[in-house]
């Protein structure tokens, strides 16, 4: 049946660490929950996109998640039990953290659409409209996965995936895996499947490790490079892009197993596996896609946000706000597209985008 429009004054798209940082510093200063904002998520239950991530993603092997604000991880999960699933541990904490600030989280909410409509937005969703004078979207990547085009793709008999869809290793079980891709889940994912059966490894550049630690001058520079990016109106990189790996004990183990012999891209598919550009050939059952994510951000098209270079001119104190339009929050995009950025990056969209709502 037709629903009446929802008046808010801030919405808040996506309930991961970025949406829920926002929300929490929104009330913190002062907002009503419902009539001053919601928090609108399309995912069945809290835990952002940590509850679709795979079984083996332990609190162990991810590289680390910070507490939100305001209320400890370990309230919540013991943190000495290091082998918990990432996507077990990390929804508790979430559902406890919206019960705790009595957040607004409505769900399952999908954003079909936003559009301006004179002084507010109208928030298109399977649950009705929504109407906000100011938006702030933190809809994190797992939604939009990358897949780069090869010709040939459509021919392959074997199966291809994305990392979105890894389950468990043992389910190639004596297939052959060409793994795709330089980056960490790449990396980690080649690990377990190279332990259960055989694989190749594509990389577009030879990764570049570092040893010692990750240092918080190493990610602070990775930081300011991608926010650099974002302020002139280019398209984010990912922060392993500029860092390089770290050589853990687990990588140093791989490259003992022989496992970590990177070959560079193929040039085409073929039905039965890839062929590279001096004619070589490699048979293999499964292409795995490690091949990363781009900012789910698809609703907000009728906003008109992006420069012809794909791009999306960000300013403010921490890049989060769009340039062009500045009751228009972007948190974990870019520079914030981490646990810890996620966090500061919903402060700074809180208090700026109240601050020139003139709220409350
Ligand atoms: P998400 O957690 O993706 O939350 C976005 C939410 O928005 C989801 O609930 C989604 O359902 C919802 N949503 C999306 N589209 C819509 C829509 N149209 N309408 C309504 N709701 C919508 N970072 C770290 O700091 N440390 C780590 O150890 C780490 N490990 C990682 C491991 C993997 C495998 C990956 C892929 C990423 C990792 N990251 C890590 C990066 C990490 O994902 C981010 O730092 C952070 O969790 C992202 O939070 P987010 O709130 O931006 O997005």
């Amino acid at each position: 049946e037709p629903s009446a429009t929802i008046k808010t004054e801030i919405v808040v798209i996506g309930a991961g660490q970025a949406g829920l940082s926002a929300a929490y510093q929104l009330k913190r200063r002062g907002l009503a929950p419902h009539r001053g904002f919601v928090v609108l998520d399309q995912a069945p239950a809290p835990g952002g996109a940590w509850q679709d991530r795979w079984e083996s993603l332990t609190l162990s092997s991810v590289n680390r998640i910070h507490d939100l604000p305001g209320m400890r991880f370990s309230e919540v999960v013991d943190p000495n039990i290091a082998e918990v699933a990432a996507r077990v541990a990390v929804p508790q904490y979430f559902a406890a953290y919206e019960q705790r600030f009595q957040l607004p989280v409505y769900r399952p909410v999908h954003v079909a659409m936003v559009c301006a409509r004179g002084e507010r937005f109208r928030i298109e969703t399977d649950r009705g409209i929504w109407s906000a004078r100011g938006l702030i979207n933190a809809t994190g990547t797992w939604e939009h996965p990358f897949i780069p085009e090869y010709p040939g793709a459509e021919r392959f008999q074997g199966r291809q995936l994305h990392t979105r869809d890894y389950q468990t290793a043992e389910e190639f079980i004596g297939q052959h895996v060409l793994v795709v891709g330089g980056g960490i889940s790449a990396i980690q994912l080649l690990d377990e499947i190279s332990q259960v059966t055989t694989t190749t490894w594509v990389t577009r550049r030879p990764p570049e490790f570092f040893t010692g630690p990750f240092t918080e001058e190493r990610g602070r520079a990775a930081v300011a490079m991608v926010e650099d990016r974002v302020r002139r109106g280019l398209p984010p990189t990912s922060v392993v892009s500029v860092t390089g790996l770290a050589l853990t004990p687990a990588i140093e183990a791989m490259q003992a197993r022989g496992v970590l012999k990177r070959q560079p891209m193929f040039a085409e598919i073929e039905a039965d596996g890839v062929r590279w550009a001096d004619g070589s050939h490699q048979r293999a059952d499964v292409i795995l896609w490690c091949t990363g994510f781009r900012n789910a951000l698809d609703h907000l098209a009728p906003l008109m946000l992006r420069e012809p270079s794909g791009g999306i001119t960000m300013t403010g104190r921490l890049a989060t706000q769009v340039a062009s339009n500045p009751h228009v929050h972007l948190v974990g995009y870019g520079p914030s597209a981490s646990t810890i950025g996620a966090n500061r990056a919903g402060a700074a969209a809180a208090s700026e985008l109240m601050a020139a709502l003139g709220l409350p």
